[in-house]
């Protein structure tokens, strides 16, 4: 007999919410990480999350360093990978040597990857990277329920990297980081859909336009709002955040000019929607 899991909610669960030295830093002593070592709800792991619909189950990023105690095998159906970054992708060292079935880690054609991950993969399967924009359906015909389609954004970063638009019935949300700023095709291809949330990178705070050095490879909070502005989602979250921004926050607050229902994501944070509209 099977289920129909048609009507089962999209949902999407913050694993980590830091930056590449996450929150406590190691030997950092600033207000952020001193708090972060006092109180548990305030670190940041690896920049990561667990996406669920339709009776399906994909990790987006593999940077959290215990994936086999937190998804024993069989409890993934794959792995969309933003890029191959230690901070995104070190989890999956501890995946490779595993055995079972083959798991799918969707990411970009990264012809490096990450460490010696596609000499010796394992049961990771990389045999079927995205292309930019490349929109495809997770999970056809392997389960009942609502289809999820997934399509890939190309980010502005060090390394080839994607975003993903997510579609489940009505609902659309979009997960981008790493990323400075927004390729021109990749905001104009956004700026056509109402997405429902926006997950988007803001790991540094402000820096002033005249700046020496500002961030080449992540958004500030300025650049982050502008492109909030510019997508118009009826919910923004920004994640991938630093030690130095949490500690920027505790005394400023988010700019009166932000764009409605803003608000920083933290580990633990899951997004629900029903896949329509009109029921909820
Ligand atoms: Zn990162
Ligand atoms: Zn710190
Ligand atoms: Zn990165």
């Amino acid at each position: 007999m099977t289920t129909d899991l048609s009507d089962a909610p999209l949902r999407l669960t913050f694993l980590g919410t830091g930056d590449a030295a996450q929150t406590p830093a190691y030997g950092c002593h600033c207000p952020a990480c001193e708090r972060a070592r006092r109180d548990e709800s305030r670190r940041r792991r690896p920049c990561s999350a667990l996406l669920e619909a339709g009776g399906q189950r994909y990790l987006i990023d593999s940077g959290l360093t215990d994936l086999a105690e937190r998804f024993p095998a069989g409890s993934l159906d794959g792995i969309l990978q933003t890029h191959y970054h230690a901070d995104h992708a070190q989890g999956l060292l501890h995946l490779r040597w595993g055995k079972g079935a083959p798991l799918p880690v969707l990411g970009p054609p990264d012809p490096e990857g990450f460490a010696d991950l596609y000499k010796h993969p394992g049961p990771l399967d990389f045999s079927n990277p995205f292309q930019a924009f490349e929109r495809r359906a997770l999970g056809q015909h392997r389960k009942p329920g609502g289809q999820i389609f997934v399509t890939a954004i190309l980010l502005a970063h060090s390394k080839i990297t994607f975003g993903y638009l997510i579609e489940y019935g009505e609902r659309k949300l979009a997960y981008l980081t790493d990323t400075s700023g927004l390729p021109d095709e990749s905001k104009t291809f956004l700026q056509q859909f109402r997405l429902d949330a926006l997950i988007l990178d803001c790991t540094h705070p402000p820096t002033a336009p005249d700046a020496p050095a500002r961030p080449q490879n992540h958004n500030d909070l300025t650049r982050a709002l502008a492109d909030a502005h510019a997508i118009a989602p009826a919910k923004t979250c920004l994640t991938h955040i630093s030690h130095t921004l949490d500690a920027w926050l505790e005394h400023h607050p988010l700019p009166d000019n932000s764009p409605p229902a803003t608000s920083f994501a933290y580990d633990g944070l899951a997004l629900e929607y029903s896949n329509s509209r009109q029921c909820v």
